[in-house]
């Protein structure tokens, strides 16, 4: 993709003041370095964003670091704490991540103007620091830190103290820091295969192969088959509605077979669902984007119903195409939803169902909440406000030691 492509969207004026704040980076090195090329949302997010930074005159590279598969079942056990999991990290387990850290700190380039690092796996690199003396550095965490296990946020913050900043996605996963934290939210792609426009007949071909007939009201909450999502409860929400409005259900989930809990979700899910033939449960393969946009697309009600979020990337989505969505008040979901106008917020399963009854005999009203969802999502969520921010997070790094320096 190009800037221009995104001109339409946003408008001439946003991609002007990218360019003009790009102008006082130019040829400016910044090199992101994360754990991934492929899979998971930072590489997906690194993907589209580097080469816009690149077409707006920054030297922007992104290079991966080196690791066993035992050093990354150890950063997958640090990810899994820092969500607030209760188990302890080993002697030998901090031995291996050290060693690793070394290694990739003999093996990398880590020149630059920027560097920009994603994430607990690359963390240690920031040991380069203390030798170049001009390069910025900066660590960007992607996880919910909303309530870190305290063993390895401790251990972590030794290494993030080092930075010259931080970077949180959301307010509430803010924390007590030595350094200067920046509060930048993630971001969908209008134009990438889950988001871009479709037409009617390929919405069309999509339920066709997906077996579902767009004969009565649809209501639809795509999400992993996990607890915290609470598929369950989507379905009695549906079995409440259905009482007084005839209509179907689509619970639409990944696959994931490296989660064995997920299999047993899924397993529950299609327990419940038993006899229904109007609740379909969809567990696509991870290349499904086309299907996951058109189904969302074919929805008349959009749900996500969590117990727990991150941020709620399938809510942001579900706005951009202008769905009437009802969501519980967790994580950033309220960030995007304002009630009963951007959306409809509750927090109990009759509270839901009450508001779908609402929305599927109010066309109108439901048509209102998703007309100015889209425009909330467009001001504030859409990747030319992620590369904004990311470019005045870049010039603040310069702005602040001038300061320092005066
Ligand atoms: N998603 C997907 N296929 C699935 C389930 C989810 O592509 O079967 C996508 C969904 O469209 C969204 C992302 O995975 O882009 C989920 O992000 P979110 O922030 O909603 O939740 P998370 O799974 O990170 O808790």
């Amino acid at each position: 993709m190009k800037l221009a492509d995104y001109e339409p969207i946003v408008g001439p004026n946003i991609i002007e003041e990218l360019k003009s704040l790009a102008r006082r980076l130019k040829g400016k090195l910044v090199r992101n370095i994360n754990s991934t090329a492929v899979g998971g949302g930072v590489a997906e997010i690194l993907m589209r964003l580097v080469p816009l930074l690149n077409e707006l005159g920054l030297d922007v590279r992104w290079d991966v670091i080196k690791g066993e598969e035992r050093f990354f079942s150890i950063t997958k056990k640090f990810h899994n704490m820092l969500h607030g999991k209760k188990v302890k990290l080993l002697p030998n387990e901090i031995e291996l991540f050290l060693k690793n850290g070394e290694d990739n700190l003999k093996n990398m380039d880590l020149s630059g103007d920027i560097l920009f690092i994603h994430d607990p796996q690359p963390i240690v690199l920031v040991k380069k620091k203390q030798f170049q003396k001009k390069s910025k550095w900066l660590w960007r965490c992607h996880i919910d830190v909303t309530e870190p296990n305290e063993q390895i946020w401790s251990f972590l913050k030794t290494f993030i103290e080092q930075y010259d900043a931080s970077v949180f996605s959301s307010p509430n996963f803010a924390q007590q820091l030595k350094i200067r934290q920046f509060l930048i939210a993630p971001s969908i792609d209008p134009l990438s295969d889950k988001n871009k426009d479709l037409s009617q007949n390929e919405i069309a071909d999509v339920l066709n192969r997906l077996k579902i007939a767009a004969d009565k009201p649809i209501i639809t909450q795509v999400s992993r088959f996990d607890y915290l999502k609470d598929p369950l409860g989507v379905i009695d929400v549906y079995r409440l509605v259905k009482k007084y409005t005839d209509c179907q259900l689509i619970l639409a989930g990944g696959t994931a077979t490296d989660d064995p809990e997920s299999a047993l979700v899924l397993n529950k899910v299609t327990e419940k669902a038993q006899g229904d033939p109007d609740i379909h449960i969809l567990a696509l393969p991870p290349t499904s984007d086309i299907e996951i946009n058109a189904l969302q697309r074919a929805s008349t009600v959009i749900l996500q119903k969590s117990v727990r979020e991150g941020f709620a990337l399938t809510v942001t989505e579900a706005l951009w195409k202008a769905k009437p969505v009802v969501a519980s008040a967790v994580g950033g979901i309220p960030l995007q939803i304002k009630h009963e106008f951007s959306g409809l917020l509750s927090r109990t399963t009759e509270g839901t169902a009450y508001w779908v009854k609402q929305l599927l005999n109010s066309p109108d009203y439901a048509q209102n909440l998703g007309r100015v969802g889209k425009e909330h999502v467009r001001q504030n969520f859409l990747l030319t406000r992620h590369l904004r921010e990311y470019l005045l997070l870049f010039l603040a790094l310069y702005h602040h030691s001038d300061i320092v320096n005066i």
